[in-house]
């Protein structure tokens, strides 16, 4: 980047100390875990910013997007960079916009909608929210570092999915304001259906400035191990309880092994050739469930009250995304993939994969509920990566058989699995960002020539 835009960056921000170019921080500030993916590693290595700035309000952002939008020059938001695709990894070079320190909460509303701005990180905001008697419907397990824009950024769903759905459902994500990179930046706020507009689309379509996120009243939460000789049984106990209306739940999940073998620090937990269920079941359930986990046949391994999120052992630091973490840190070669199995023949399902892929593809279930309200058995299943055609044929095996993926291992929003059929984040996309400058390359189906089209039709 031409060194005269930094000076003139540093004039519109009129604090030099939040427009970094040390080049350690900024190429810390233009990395996430992409390298999750031994594929996405191959294609981001060495994708930089020019500069990282930090901007501390709407007002703020938009004089930076107009300098940006006169001057061409790309901008890709951060929140924390614990995306695992690549998303906040700048392909083009340019601005890193780090929403770190917009992190205030503004009002946790009495109906329980937490109004906050993009940076506030989700485990500050779930803390905030219990203390006034409500609580996330759902998080990443990336909950303490991870923000909130983030995750509307980039996010889908994790703990609580199981009973709340993903955070696209339910209306769970209220409003949304952003702003636009247009030679005149707007501040629009998304509410109700527009909101879909925005949420999942990468930082590609607007800047999210401020957040209306819906709660859930507050439960207290106990967390149980059970451990069961075989994975068929324990699948069958995961989706019972799962499914049951009757149990109040925020974590289902089954490993089969050698996936315990994995989690060193509560190793203690995992009995050698056991197949393991994780939960968070209400306090107020948790006997029930022992008395019912033993009569199918399991043996409870760890049950204690939910320490919050700053102890340990916290049981989902072991489930949804993470659990790849901890397979890669017992062997590199292990990667993942993100399954929707069919309730009414998951069974079937998963022995074909068996069949075909034995153990290079293990299974790891979490139960979801969907947006028509069912909860159905997904999956990050640890994969034993060789290479990028066997990597391919296990998706393409997955999708013949009627598994859904979310490819994880493709750096564009569209390739994803989470793109809407409808195209609305891409109309967005041509209204707001006519010039393709926000995250550019993350959005493929975007060209500017029909972006200018869209933008005249408006
Ligand atoms: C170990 C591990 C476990 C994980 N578990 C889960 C999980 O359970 N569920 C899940 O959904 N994800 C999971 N993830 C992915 C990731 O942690 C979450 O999606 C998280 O919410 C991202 O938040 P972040 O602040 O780190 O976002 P970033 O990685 O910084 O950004 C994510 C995307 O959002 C965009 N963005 C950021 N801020 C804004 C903004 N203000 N306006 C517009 N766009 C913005 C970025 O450009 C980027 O495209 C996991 C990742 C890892 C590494």
């Amino acid at each position: 980047m031409d060194p005269k835009h930094i000076a003139e960056i540093r004039l519109i921000i009129g604090d030099s100390s939040r427009v970094i170019v040390n080049p350690q921080i900024v190429e810390q500030l233009s990395r996430d875990f992409y390298w999750y993916s031994p594929v996405l590693r191959k294609q981001l290595d060495g994708k930089l910013g020019d500069v990282v700035v930090q901007p501390l309000s709407a007002a703020e952002i938009q004089k930076l997007l107009r300098y940006g939008y006169a001057n061409n020059l790309p901008v890709t938001a951060r929140g924390a960079g614990t995306g695992n695709y690549g998303q906040a990894v700048p392909l083009e070079g340019g601005v890193v916009l780090d929403l770190s320190r917009m992190d205030r909460i503004e009002e946790i509303q009495p109906e329980g909608v937490a109004v906050c701005q993009p940076g506030v990180r989700l485990g500050e905001l779930e803390n905030e929210a219990r203390k006034a008697g409500w609580e996330l419907r759902c998080y990443p397990s990336t909950i303490i570092k991870a923000s909130i824009g983030g995750f509307l950024g980039g996010g889908s769903g994790g703990i609580g999915t199981v009973a709340h759905g993903y955070l696209r459902d339910f209306q769970t994500v209220r409003a949304i304001e952003v702003v636009t990179m247009e030679p005149e930046p707007r501040v629009i706020l998304h509410e109700g259906e527009a909101v879909h507009e925005i949420l999942h689309a990468w930082g590609t379509n607007g800047i999210i400035t401020r957040i209306w996120l819906a709660l859930t009243p507050a439960v207290e939460w106990s967390q149980c191990v059970a451990a069961f000789d075989s994975f068929a049984a324990a699948f069958d106990f995961g989706e019972k309880i799962a499914t049951g209306a009757q149990w109040i739940k925020r974590l289902v999940t089954v490993f089969e092994w050698p996936i315990p073998s994995f989690f060193t620090p509560i190793r203690k937990y995992a009995p050698e050739g056991k197949t393991l269920i994780f939960f968070m079941i209400a306090s107020s359930q948790l006997a029930e469930l022992e008395a019912a986990a033993q009569e199918g046949g399991g043996t409870i391994t760890h049950s204690a009250v939910y320490p919050g999120l700053n102890a340990r052992p916290l049981l989902s630091d072991y489930t949804w995304n993470h659990t790849t973490l901890w397979a890669m840190r017992s062997d590199e070669a292990y990667t993942y993939l993100q399954c929707g199995f069919n309730p009414d023949t998951v069974r079937e399902q998963m022995r074909q994969l068996r069949e075909r892929f034995g153990q290079e593809f293990l299974f790891h279930m979490e139960f979801m509920k969907n947006g028509e309200g069912r909860v159905i058995p997904g999956a990050i299943p640890v994969v034993y990566y060789t290479t990028e055609e066997r990597l391919n044929e296990m998706i393409d095996f997955c999708r013949e058989i009627g598994v859904f993926v979310a490819n994880p291992h493709v750096n564009n929003v569209e390739g994803g699995g989470r793109y809407r059929a409808d195209n609305v984040q891409l109309l967005a996309k041509q209204r707001y960002d006519p010039k393709g400058l926000l995250n550019p390359g993350k959005m493929i189906t975007f060209h500017s020539e029909s972006a200018t089209a869209g933008a005249k039709t408006k």
